[in-house]
């Protein structure tokens, strides 16, 4: 797996276990971003020339393919530039929304844009869910507070990017349904190893960013389950109507191009949908039996063993996100291991509550993904060890 993914192959002595953070990037993805630089560039949607009318036809197939992977429909789909744009529109959508539910569990870019309009936990304006013990969202929990606020709006992490747990979807949307609540996911940490399929968990909106997904950065997605047409543009600008006129009259185009405001990341664009089609050509099966066998190594190696650090939520659940509290300073740990050329991360990793409420205030994350092999395993272990002890 390693030979899709030039960064890891340039730097044989990189043991990347950052990719919570960002994926690696495939290299057809950056083949397809090199191309249209390379042989296609121009701009879309406006040009009458054959390369722009390719172009513009080839976005919009880069729509379909992301569409096909959660099995939503192209028009369902908007470009935006990631996860927190996705999560700031939809927060937008719903500022006059009685009560906000989120978990305790959720990124700052599920967190902040609701705190930003007035909604605290003090004036009841947001509800948080606890985490179990298990780590996710409890659905009976979740079903009393939906019971509690049948007037609110449920946005959800699906898969934690401090415990790399996922949230039962099914169970809690339904329920959040069943009460007539809204939901949107955050699916940011799940689309690049678990399978999301729209309409069967039936989410409202759904977020995810490309450089989660082995795809570009600075592009990710929106979906939508009720038609773009029903909601309020937030950014206004060119490629979004059809005509104007300085009276106020602003005719727009249906569909998700009334929100995608200016030129496009075009090359963001074009990448995804590589990225999109590449995982739905491996499949998450395959991806799933990759990130055992990861998991089966690191276990193997001792990492779930080593004294002085302590996963947070031990289990046997398949995960590619481990994090651990330490006696020591995780930052000390980090910086050694950088100095092993070991990527890992650490602190509040955008997930202030959660991680205050496991560690002192920082964890060590380590997290995983299908081109790890056993030497990065190993190296990391030991590493590991080393380190510890020399600090302690
Ligand atoms: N949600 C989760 C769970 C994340 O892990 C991240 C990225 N760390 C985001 C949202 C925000 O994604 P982006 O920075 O790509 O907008």
């Amino acid at each position: 797996m390693k030979d899709y993914f030039k960064t890891l192959i340039n730097n044989p002595e990189l043991a990347y276990f950052d990719s919570a953070a960002s994926t690696q990037t495939f290299q057809g993805v950056v083949n397809r971003i090199t191309q249209y630089y390379e042989n296609e560039r121009c701009n879309i949607h406006r040009g009458d020339f054959p390369q722009s009318i390719k172009v513009t036809d080839e976005c919009e197939e880069a729509r379909e393919s992301v569409a096909k992977l959660i099995n939503a429909n192209a028009e369902q789909i908007m470009f935006t530039s990631g996860a927190t744009d996705g999560l700031n529109m939809v927060a937008k959508w719903c500022e006059n929304a009685k009560v906000v539910i989120i978990s305790e569990a959720e990124h700052s870019a599920n967190i902040l844009p609701w705190i930003a309009q007035g909604r605290t936990i003090d004036n009841g304006r947001l509800v948080v869910l606890p985490l179990s013990s298990r780590g996710v969202v409890d659905p009976d929990v979740a079903n009393e507070t939906f019971k509690k606020h049948p007037d609110a709006v449920l946005s959800l992490i699906s898969t934690s990017n401090v415990n790399g747990l996922t949230n039962d979807l099914k169970t809690i949307i339904g329920m959040a349904h069943e009460h007539g609540i809204p939901v949107c996911i955050d699916a940011c940490q799940t689309l690049s190893s678990h399978k999301i399929d729209v309409e069967d968990l039936k989410p409202d909106w759904l977020v995810a960013s490309g450089h989660k997904m082995f795809g570009p950065t600075g592009i990710g997605f929106l979906y939508s389950r009720s038609s773009y047409n029903d909601f309020r543009p937030i950014r206004y600008g060119g490629g979004t109507v059809t005509s104007y006129n300085f009276h106020g009259s602003i005719d727009f185009y249906n569909g998700p191009v009334k929100h995608e405001a200016g030129t496009p990341n075009i090359a963001g664009i074009l990448g995804l949908g590589v990225a999109a089609e590449w995982i739905n050509y491996i499949g998450y099966d395959e991806i799933k039996s990759r990130l055992v066998t990861v998991q089966s190594w690191l276990d193997g190696y001792g990492l779930f063993n080593i004294s002085g650090m302590q996963l947070v939520h031990p289990g046997d659940e398949v995960r590619n996100v481990f994090s651990f509290t330490t006696d020591v300073h995780p930052t000390d740990i980090s910086t050694y291991l950088g100095l092993d050329n070991i990527a890992t991360r650490v602190g509040k990793v955008c997930a202030h509550p959660i991680v205050n409420k496991y560690g002192n205030g920082a964890i060590l994350r380590i997290s995983t993904h299908i081109y790890n092999d056993e030497q990065d395993c190993k190296k990391l272990v030991n590493s590991l060890c080393q380190t510890i002890q020399k600090l302690s």
